[in-house]
């Protein structure tokens, strides 16, 4: 289908999908109320009106999953294997792929380094946009290789061919970000995953950031393009639910004992011997989040319903309107937005405020504006320090403050990322957020603490208080007593 451009302006002026919380309205500081703006997608969504409504007619008929002979629990045992199997269909795995659970990309990522069988030796290599989620869990089993970037700043093709050529055999895998959760960029992944097979290394994606906007095809491409894995999280795809999913072959798993022994785990236990359970059930132990799986296989139907086409325009007009709004602001940096419209780039803007601490304007955007963003280093260093043009004597200056807790001056930026339940009106609200600030300052007074960098508004705990649904105003209540 082709759209317009008068077609993708009116595209982008209405959310794609529908979450909750829409109506929630927060007080300002001159007594007024202002409309909760959600800029902060890249760490976490919130549910869909349809994950919600299907996670509530859920509970009416929960029961024991796999376990139990209720119905209740034939009910719940059905609808999670189907969650399964459907998740695996959403990014195009064959039934031959194995779904490892997990509570998170983290953990997902952590239980395939952990099982993946590493050599001395083994190398990973990774890029130099990876979220440290998917950098530590690999140092911990092979040497992890950055491959360079390029000039400005794209996963360099050429660097990695120059790498798996150089270290041969010992590259194990290729394991790389689905999109940057700092920029929005996304590499070029086919290419990359052709030439890691081409020199027999395998090739992991960590789709926490892709899954909500691009379909994800793994097994997809012609030859050799494929991913072998893929992980990502619920809670960034409009089912925050607590559930995360390891997706792909089943070979490191097949000959492991299990990573996380218990119930569930096994066949048969003596005193002096045990029988390991046969795939998957050997890889979950205890009782599986079911609602959180079945919430993300709800998303994943919700995400699949969407056209394509519709989605990549809506976020083309995100992105394209977000640069105009901040690259207009005479005290705005904008960093990594390449303007080039061949490039794939999610609506994620990473930017600092000159004169102001990245995280005192997030703070200020929150309780004066109602927009949340996010602020720090959001867990990459590498590409802070680069973009920020950090020092080695800086660097080894915040390294000791670090060590001794104190991160108040620790080199970070805010990022406002969109999802699909974003308007272009959104991010011109944020711009006149920053104007304001830097024509006005902050209209509140604010604390740092310096254990973690951030800022807090003094003296707002009653109306943060008033903001809490009373259902749950009672477990505070109980917390202080
Ligand atoms: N990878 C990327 C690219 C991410 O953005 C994140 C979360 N910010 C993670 C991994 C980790 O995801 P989770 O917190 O769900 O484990």
């Amino acid at each position: 289908m082709v759209y317009t451009m008068d077609a993708q302006l009116a595209i982008a002026t209405r959310p794609l999908i529908a979450v909750l919380g829409e109506d929630f309205a927060v007080p300002m500081p001159d007594g007024g109320l202002t409309r909760y703006i959600n800029l902060d997608n890249a760490a976490t969504t919130a549910p869909s009106v349809s994950v919600a409504k299907a996670v509530s007619d859920l509970a009416q008929v929960y029961g024991s999953v796999q376990r139990g002979s209720g119905l209740k629990s034939v009910i719940s045992t059905r609808l999670y294997e189907q969650a399964l199997a459907n998740l695996k269909k959403f990014v195009g795995a064959t039934s031959a792929d194995l779904v490892v659970l997990a509570i998170n990309t983290t953990t997902a990522i952590n239980r395939l380094a952990a099982n993946y069988k590493f050599a001395p030796g083994d190398i990973v290599l990774i890029s130099e946009a990876e979220h440290s989620s998917n950098d530590l869990p690999w140092r911990r089993y092979a040497t992890v290789v950055p491959v360079r970037s390029t000039g400005d700043g794209q996963l360099d093709l050429a660097d990695l061919e120059g790498s798996l050529k150089s270290y041969g055999r010992n590259v194990r895998m290729v394991a790389l970000t689905g999109a940057s959760n700092v920029s929005g960029r996304v590499p070029p992944l086919r290419e990359a995953a052709a030439l890691a097979h081409r020199y027999g290394a395998e090739v992991f994606v960590d789709c926490a950031q892709l899954i909500a906007h691009r379909r994800v095809d793994m097994r997809g491409g012609p030859g050799s393009e494929h991913f072998d894995y893929v992980a990502f999280s619920g809670h960034k795809m409009y089912a925050p639910y607590g559930g995360g999913v390891l997706i792909g072959r089943s070979w490191p798993f097949e000959q492991s004992l299990p990573d996380l022994p218990g119930g569930g785990t096994v066949d048969m236990i003596t005193r002096d011997r045990v029988i390991w359970a046969g795939l998957p059930s050997k890889l979950v132990p205890g009782t599986p989040n079911m609602v959180g799986l079945v919430a993300m296989a709800i998303a994943a139907q919700e995400l699949s319903a969407l056209d394509p086409i519709l989605t990549r325009n809506h976020e083309r007009m995100l992105v394209e309107h977000g640069r105009e709004v901040l690259e207009s602001i005479d005290g705005v940096r904008l960093y990594a937005h390449k303007n080039d419209s061949h490039e794939d780039q999610l609506p994620v803007f990473p930017f600092t405020v000159r004169g102001f601490h990245h995280s005192l304007v997030a703070a200020v955007l929150g309780h004066e504006y109602g927009i949340a963003v996010r602020a720090g280093h959001l867990c990459q260093y590498e590409f802070m320090r680069r973009e920020l043009d950090i020092s080695p004597a800086e660097q080894s200056r915040q390294e000791t403050l670090v060590q001794a807790h104190d991160k108040s001056s620790l080199y970070g930026m805010i990022r406002a990322s969109c999802g699909l339940c974003n308007t272009c009106d959104d991010l011109s609200a944020l711009g006149s957020a920053v104007r304001h600030l830097l024509k006005r300052g902050p209209q509140l007074s604010y604390e740092q603490e310096s254990s973690s960098g951030q800022f807090a508004a003094v003296g707002q705990d009653e109306h943060l208080q008033m903001l809490i649904p009373l259902s749950l105003r009672s477990l505070l209540q109980a917390a202080s007593e």
